[in-house]
């Protein structure tokens, strides 16, 4: 069969523009969620409905005119709990049989994030680019493009010819990382330099929470900062740095570093360096803001005079992989004195999951009164559901994650209630619902770091240690299967072997 550019060597294919297949299949599950996230999750597209997703394939853009596309499946789900195993192979089948019916490809554009937990699987990214390869080839250059929260096997690193992630956390480089893989696999594909000769992958036995590990802050900005100059090296196309995640119980679970390119000494001396760096500065890493337990950050927002006193509910972070339904501060809310008459502080809580509450404030209608469940359908062990009782001030249908959205008010706090389960990251998301967050006294919002819009906007900021499915206390989630040593675990372990390991090319493995 004829795979790869034959650019080279075929002169009468000289002039046609390289085949490049786009699939991926994208998520952030935590294993320490009794959730688990099913196949209508990941909203997966196909064929060319996948372009829109991506500003740089619009139609007429520099990087559509260079290839023929050929968009496959992409799946990208909120990040939640373990894949079912059904969800996986569904989604993993029909991706393998568009590959098998379009092809033959010169390139895959392999889009993923890099920390899915399949159920039965140690290594789901490992595992699904072995299948694509036996399916499309070892002479197709696939390029990946990751999140920098996932983790890197050895497997994926063979089977990968270009790999890279984001350079910057909270992610506003992410197009900017994924049109970047694509640039550079098709400059090696124009140029018929094909294949990069050399991959240089370190492994390194840290496993830090995303909310200690912003590029925003040192020592993370700084370790970050290193990346440009080393890809400006001769003989050097990428260099790319994993933090990992830490609320999967796998042996992938741990930073690396990948550098790719064609000079073997300048590619190993640079992933050495990196991994070094990235070692030498592991005891560094502390929490973006502020950390407080709930009742001690209640107080400080209370005593504050900055508005909106912003409070991360952490240890639910839909974001990073929890229930995203766990009542336990919201509980903790209701039950303060200082909130009880509508009069007290104003203090937005977004967000919980309540299909019956949301079926009863449907009923009753806006100024109605609800009384009715919520919460705690999926991670109970925290605290059950909840009774809410208020006014409905806010009912909004259409969400693509939340489906319907009430605003039930509750003495001087609004709780958003949802029917699925949705991150309240973007001030619109706030004021849809008649929710004016900036002159809220408090906003509490299931997330860790906040993201750019809520940073702009906070008075002031604290992380809460709330109990959750990531909670952000490490040593109270019990692994048994990552790699040990591990820093900060295992806090007066040795330094760790930081050599680069060459990754031979799939096309030279047998
Ligand atoms: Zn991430």
């Amino acid at each position: 069969m004829l795979l790869g550019c034959k650019s080279k060597t075929d002169k009468t294919e000289e002039t046609r523009l390289p085949r490049i297949a786009i699939a991926g299949i994208g998520i952030e599950s935590s294993t320490f969620s009794p959730a688990q996230t099913h196949e209508e999750a990941f909203h997966a597209r196909i064929g060319d409905s996948i372009f829109s997703r991506y500003p740089f394939f619009n139609a007429g853009t520099a990087i559509r005119k260079r290839a023929e596309w050929v968009p496959t499946l992409l799946g990208k789900s909120l990040p939640g709990g373990i894949v079912t195993r059904e969800a996986y192979e569904s989604m993993v089948k029909k991706t393998l049989k568009m590959l098998k019916e379009n092809g033959p490809y010169d390139g895959l554009f392999f889009d993923l994030h890099g920390a899915m937990s399949v159920v039965g699987l140690q290594d789901a990214e490992g595992n699904l680019i072995k299948r694509v390869r036996e399916v499309i080839g070892t002479d197709v250059l696939i390029s990946t493009s990751m999140d920098l929260h996932g983790n890197v096997t050895k497997t994926l690193a063979e089977h990968s010819d270009l790999i890279t992630c984001y350079r910057m956390a909270p992610h506003e480089d992410a197009l900017e990382s994924k049109a970047r893989a694509i640039t550079n696999m098709l400059d090696r594909l124009e140029s018929g330099k094909g294949k990069p000769k050399f991959k240089a992958w370190v492994p390194v036995p840290i496993l830090l929470p995303g909310e200690k590990t912003s590029t925003r802050i040192e020592p993370g900005k700084s370790l970050y900062a290193k990346i440009p100059a080393i890809e400006q090296l001769e003989g050097v196309i990428d260099a790319a740095i994993w933090m990992g995640y830490p609320w999967a119980d796998e042996a992938r679970n741990h930073g690396v570093v990948v550098v790719t390119g064609d000079d073997k000494e300048q590619v190993t001396k640079a992933a050495e360096n990196l991994a070094k760096a990235y070692w030498d500065v592991r005891k560094e890493f502390e929490f973006v803001a502020p950390v407080a337990t709930l009742d001690e950050s209640l107080q400080l927002a209370l005593a504050s005079e900055a508005t909106p006193y912003i409070i991360s509910d952490m240890g639910d972070n839909p974001t990073a992989g929890g229930a995203g339904d766990v009542t336990w501060t919201l509980r903790e809310l209701l039950n303060r004195p200082e909130f009880k008459s509508e009069t007290g502080p104003s203090l937005i809580y977004a967000s919980i999951p309540g299909p019956e509450l949301i079926a009863a404030a449907l009923k009753v209608g806006l100024g109605g009164k609800v009384s009715a469940m919520a919460g705690a359908q999926v991670d109970d062990r925290f605290a059950p559901p909840l009774k809410l009782e208020g006014t409905v001030t806010a009912i909004r249908e259409g969400d693509r994650d939340a489906k319907v959205e009430v605003v039930v008010k509750i003495g001087s706090i609004s709780v958003i209630v949802t029917d699925k389960r949705k991150p309240y990251h973007q001030e619109a998301d706030f004021t849809d619902l008649d929710l004016n967050p900036r002159e809220s006294d408090i906003v509490v919002v299931k997330i860790g770091y906040l993201v750019p819009e809520l940073y702009e906007m906070r008075g002031d900021w604290i992380m809460a240690l709330t109990p959750g499915g990531v909670d952000q206390d490490l040593e109270r989630l019990g692994y048994e299967n990552i790699k040990r040593p591990m820093f900060p675990l295992d806090k007066d372990m040795k330094d760790p072997d930081l050599s680069a390991r060459l990754i031979k090319s799939s096309n030279q493995l047998n």
